[in-house]
């Protein structure tokens, strides 16, 4: 399904604005700049619909996407941004928890986690929220060619350490590069698991 046309349907900063819940949807959530713009480009093959930046914190709507008629891929808010004013901050939050814990055509969300950075606290909340409506979610190590492979290893064993008694996450933990296309078609063929179910 990833080779179908990527088309942009919504983008909401309200959940009243969310688009109506046609197809299975596969968000994608993480901090700022842990690479997500980049990632769904390099998923669907189709640079320039979801546009990457070097500003952290620039996409603060949820945006929708549709995949061909059978599948609307999700881009998060990044949250976690340092600069934000603390009542935008918290508005993102929100609505990315709103959309988290309520959304019903919601398949499966990835959450980035940066290979070099692992688990940060925003991202554990996020967890803990998913874990508590039953959101089934799986990680994603990004930014995989910017450590040595031991590292890459043990920074996989200790996520996996730390979530192991999480009983909403699909295992196991993939690993992607962007920028070298490691681990891309190993993350499609499991997204397309979530469509053929
Ligand atoms: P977003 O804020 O999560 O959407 O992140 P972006 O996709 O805009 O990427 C943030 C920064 O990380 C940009 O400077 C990208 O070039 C860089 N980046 C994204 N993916 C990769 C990757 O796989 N490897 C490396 N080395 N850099 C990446």
């Amino acid at each position: 399904c990833f080779k179908q046309k990527l088309t942009f349907i919504a983008a909401a900063k309200i959940a009243s604005s969310f688009p109506p819940t046609r197809y299975a949807e596969i968000a994608f959530a993480g901090r700022s700049n842990v690479g997500k713009s980049s990632l769904i480009n390099a998923l669907t093959r189709q640079w320039g619909v979801a546009r990457t930046s070097d500003k952290p914190g620039l996409t603060q709507a949820i945006n929708f996407f549709s995949l061909g008629n059978e599948l609307c891929l999700v881009d998060l808010p990044g949250y976690g941004f340092a600069f934000a004013k603390d009542h935008v901050r918290e508005d993102w939050e929100e609505l990315v928890k709103e959309y988290v814990a309520s959304r019903s055509c919601l398949k499966r969300v990835c959450l980035l986690v940066d290979a070099k950075w692992g688990l940060r606290p925003k991202d554990q909340e996020l967890i803990q929220l998913m874990e508590s409506s039953r959101t089934r979610y799986q990680i994603i190590l990004t930014k995989t060619d910017i450590l040595p492979p031991l590292d890459l290893a043990r920074r996989a064993t200790q996520i996996l350490q730390i979530l192991k008694d999480h009983r909403s996450l699909i295992q196991p933990l993939i690993m992607v590069s962007s920028k070298n296309g490691a681990g891309l078609s190993n993350l499609r063929a499991s997204l397309a698991r979530v469509v053929s179910r």
